[in-house]
């Protein structure tokens, strides 16, 4: 080992996004300081290709190995994203849509009020509680503004972005490999490893041969070498996040062009994606096959795009589960080989980047050791469960009860201690903030996001149970609230307007 931990050689196998994000990355700590980064995959197995919207996570990444959005934004007929609209996941009048925004600093002025307002109405209160009017990014996405301000501006917004899969990966290929990570086209037959357990090179169909200090298993849904090789154990979530396939199928871009959010519509037995880029709207439905057979899915998937029967789709599989450990010996595994929750708060693209960042955190302030490993491995896993009870609540606490699905989706009883904790106390009419600041889960999703969902499938009282607010309640003046976000909305350009620099730029 080098220096501080570092391995002298790094060897990813897969080419995915995964793969050369975390070259990107390796490359850009660790290749500087003398560590050398490869990374080897198949043509002949090509990459997934779907996984086409992201958390704020993307940018901090972009910012960290100094690649401008004029860059690489046109390159990945990338937009901006400002959050994410929920449509149809409730059947209670007002709540059959709401907008999950990512965070704006003009938020510290409205959000106190938000929660206020959700546990007077939770109290039984007749006080306005639906989330869409106390949040910028919200504004930003229905006015269709993009979520980018000007730097003297007196807020800024957070946000994420869609952008074509495959030519994401293209570009990130290019990059690296420009600043010197090493590339190999084979297909790994086999894994050799040491008497200590440890991996010592991956072997080619072909009979080649590539030796490394330390290995990152991206080979997607394979795990090639941390649980096929390594043999490490994978935790299903099945029992709570019931969806395993997708079926997917592009359409063309609409006269208004691009919007700046991610919409997600429930149907049947899951829900279906809407991803605008600006050469077209990715689409995916996301389902269960416990409750609807592909065929079926397809024939949903076509009726809500307006698809003939016969319009050509493509089939995938998910495995929602996480490895137990994503660091086991000298392997580091990431992306779809390390865990997969469901695209719902497309979040798989954030836990990459988050788990090599710390990685190599871990190694500079502790090294390879025992302790550095199992404190990652715990951290690891704590995030993957804190995003996973996100996602489940939205499962658990929607209002849509037409389908066996939606119904058993909501009865669902084994959940964990901590989103108990977040259900109780929101149907209990506590404060859920302090209990998300209490369980110290908001580095997941924050106050705001568990207020957002909770109000926004009209998790209250039925309205005819509803009583005026007494004299205890300090009403919030709605009215000022909607000019206050109006009047911060009003330094966003339009969507189109910032694409349009973005492409005169590159
Ligand atoms: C339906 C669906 C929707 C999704 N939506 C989102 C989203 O909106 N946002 C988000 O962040 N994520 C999303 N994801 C997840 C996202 O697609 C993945 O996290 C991302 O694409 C990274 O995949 P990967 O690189 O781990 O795997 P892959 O793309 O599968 O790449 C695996 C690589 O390993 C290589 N490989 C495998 N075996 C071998 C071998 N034997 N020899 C050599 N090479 C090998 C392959 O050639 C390939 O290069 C979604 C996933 C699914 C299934």
């Amino acid at each position: 080992m080098s220096d501080g931990g570092r391995p002298p050689s790094i060897l990813i196998l897969g080419g995915g996004t995964a793969g050369w994000m975390a070259a990107n990355l390796f490359q850009h700590r660790w290749g500087t300081l003398g560590t050398r980064v490869a990374l080897v995959e198949s043509s002949e197995i090509g990459i997934i290709g779907v996984g086409e919207g992201s958390t704020p996570q993307l940018k901090a990444f972009f910012d960290t190995i100094g690649i401008s959005e004029q860059e690489w934004m046109p390159r990945c007929n990338a937009t901006y994203k400002a959050g994410i609209r929920f449509i149809d996941w409730s059947d209670r009048p007002g709540f059959d849509r709401y907008f999950h925004p990512f965070l704006t600093t003009a938020d510290a002025h409205t959000a106190n009020k938000f929660f206020y307002n959700t546990r007077a109405r939770r109290t039984g209160r007749d006080v306005w509680a639906h989330p869409d009017r106390f949040f910028l990014n919200t504004a930003l996405a229905r006015k269709r503004l993009a979520p980018l301000a000007p730097a003297d501006a007196a807020f800024q917004a957070s946000y994420g972005y869609h952008f074509d899969a495959v030519l994401l990966g293209r570009y990130l290929k290019e990059v690296a490999t420009g600043r010197g990570v090493e590339h190999v086209d084979a297909k790994i037959a086999s894994v050799e490893l040491g008497e200590n357990g440890d991996a010592i090179a991956l072997e080619a169909e072909d009979g080649r041969r590539f030796e490394a200090e330390f290995f990152v298993d991206a080979s997607g849904f394979r795990a090639l070498i941390i649980e096929q090789s390594l043999g490490e154990p994978r935790r299903s979530f099945a029992d709570n996040l019931f969806n395993d396939r997708a079926v997917v199928a592009p359409t063309p871009l609409p006269d208004e062009g691009p919007g700046c959010c991610t919409l997600a519509t429930a149907k049947s037995a899951g829900w279906i994606w809407h991803i605008p880029l600006t050469s077209r709207i990715g689409n995916g439905y996301v389902y269960s096959s416990r409750y609807i057979d592909p065929d079926e899915a397809a024939a949903e998937l076509r009726a809500h795009l307006g698809l003939a029967n016969d319009a050509e789709v493509r089939h995938l599989e998910m495995r929602v589960g996480r490895l137990e450990r994503s660091w086991v010996s000298n392997c580091l595994a990431i992306g779809l080989a390390q865990g997969f929750l469901e695209p719902l708060e497309a979040t798989a693209l954030h836990i990459v980047l988050t788990t090599v960042d710390e990685f190599i955190a871990e190694v500079d302030s502790q090294g390879m050791e025992e302790a550095a490993r199992s404190r990652f491995n715990d951290a690891t896993a704590r995030r993957y469960e804190g995003i996973r009870d996100y996602i489940v609540c939205h499962y658990r606490t929607q209002l849509r009860r037409d389908t066996d699905y939606w119904r058993d989706a909501a009865a669902m009883t084994e959940l964990s201690d901590s989103l108990k904790g977040i259900i109780s106390a929101w149907f209990s009419g506590g404060e859920l903030d302090r209990e998300v600041a209490e369980q110290d889960i908001g580095g997941y999703y924050s106050a705001v996001s568990w207020h957002c969902m909770l109000a926004g499938y009209g998790n209250f009282p039925d309205a005819s149970k509803l009583r005026p607010p007494g004299p205890d309640i300090v009403p919030v003046d709605m009215d000022e609230i909607d000019r206050f976000i109006a009047e911060c909305a009003k330094t966003f350009r339009p969507h189109s307007e910032a694409l349009g620099m973005l492409e005169d730029a590159a």
